[in-house]
């Protein structure tokens, strides 16, 4: 690392140094025509920001463009409905992304006039915007020379410099940054930003770099030493939970059962059925939630089915579901809805459980079921 900052500080006295000069030749030839790119508005840049944060582009891409078209402005985006909110963005995985992406931008309205702040750590204080988002603004939208570090940057630059510090480690999160915000020129803070970021993305990937076709080829240390396989190393340190849901898919005529999500768990905001939550896997097919049995004291009830056991991955936690589907005579609604009240869930009419937002992994029992 110390040689390696004692030539760029060499460079950067004389010129750019050459990994800047051929990034900033190869961007404007490779780069994809994506509708952020051609902006300096930084609330598109910040909306596309967050909408791709451990989302592929193309994934993303029809998110980004429902979320410009519905709300053009932050102010747009500030007043309208949370619900109809995390509905434009169920699908997308991470939802406490789409709660901080509201209140962030009724944060810009209400304490910055609907501007979204000028420089790098101004932006830091917005709600959901860290120091990558907050470097990708300041440089793409005003110009600062923020170096931005994500996992393409890692990748590149470690492969390049030959670097095998933990990226996953703070120090090495430092070193990176440290180096990034050496060679990122004045000049052209964003356009080096999006270079090596797309670089990394399309050049540099992650399990088949084009190497042979590689413009930084004579100069990539990785390359040099056979070490591209290697690098970047990232040591994993991520405990994965198992839980098991048991749900009740419980109708009455037109009418359904749901139950809104509440705070400090997954999918806070959105809407699935009354569920019971148990410690053994091997019992979920068989048993049936406490409130089952206080449902049955509201009269006719049949259990119609059962489903197969879902399993859902999240990025900390592995979800098994299995699903059971009670059918009430429509002559007890008043005592169903009662209960529902009284339990915390909601009578919906079924129709409108479609505008509602959902887990995916109810979207895809429902989908399974029609
Ligand atoms: S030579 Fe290969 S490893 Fe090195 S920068 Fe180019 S694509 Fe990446």
């Amino acid at each position: 690392m110390f040689n390696i900052a004692i030539t760029l500080k060499i460079h950067s006295v004389l010129s750019l140094h050459p990994f800047v000069n051929t990034l900033l030749d190869w961007y404007p030839q490779h780069k994809r025509d994506l509708p952020w790119r051609n902006t300096k508005d930084p609330y598109i840049i910040w909306l596309s920001e967050i909408i791709l944060q451990q989302t592929r582009v193309a994934q993303g891409l029809p998110y980004f463009l429902r979320f410009a078209e519905n709300y053009p402005k932050v102010e747009n985006l500030a007043h309208a409905p949370s619900e109809e909110v995390m509905r434009l963005w169920q699908g997308l995985g991470y939802y406490s992304r789409a709660r901080n992406l509201h209140e962030c931008a009724k944060m810009v309205v209400d304490e910055f006039g609907g501007n979204f702040p000028e420089n790098y750590k101004e932006l830091l204080q917005l709600k959901g915007v860290g120091t990558y988002t907050a470097a990708a603004i300041a440089s793409f939208a005003f110009g600062q020379t923020v170096a931005v570090v994500d996992g393409n940057v890692f990748r590149v630059l470690s492969r390049y410099f030959g670097i095998s510090t933990d990226i996953a480690s703070p120090a090495g999160k430092r070193e990176f940054e440290d180096l990034a915000n050496m060679l990122i020129p004045d000049e052209f803070p964003g356009t080096f930003n999006q270079a090596i970021m797309e670089f990394g993305a399309l050049q540099c990937t992650p399990k088949s770099p084009d190497c042979s076709e590689c413009p930084l080829r004579t100069g990539c240390i990785a390359f040099r030493e056979k070490k591209v396989a290697e690098l970047p190393v990232k040591i994993k340190k991520l405990k994965i939970r198992e839980r098991y849901f048991k749900y009740a898919h419980i109708t009455c005529g037109d009418f359904i059962v749901v139950k809104k999500r509440g705070e400090g768990d997954i999918w806070q905001g959105l809407f699935d059925f009354p569920m019971a939550e148990i410690a053994d896997k091997s019992q979920l097919k068989e048993y049936l939630p406490d409130f089952v049995s206080e449902l049955k004291k509201l009269g006719t009830l049949n259990v119609e089915k059962s489903s197969h056991t879902y399993k859902h991955i999240l990025t900390h936690q592995r979800i098994f579901a299995n699903f059971v589907m009670f059918v009430i005579d429509p002559s007890q609604i008043k005592q169903l809805n009662d209960w529902t009240k009284a339990s915390g869930f909601q009578l919906v009419e079924s129709y409108k459980l479609e505008a509602l937002g959902k887990p995916r992994l109810i979207l895809k029992y429902l989908n399974d079921e029609k």
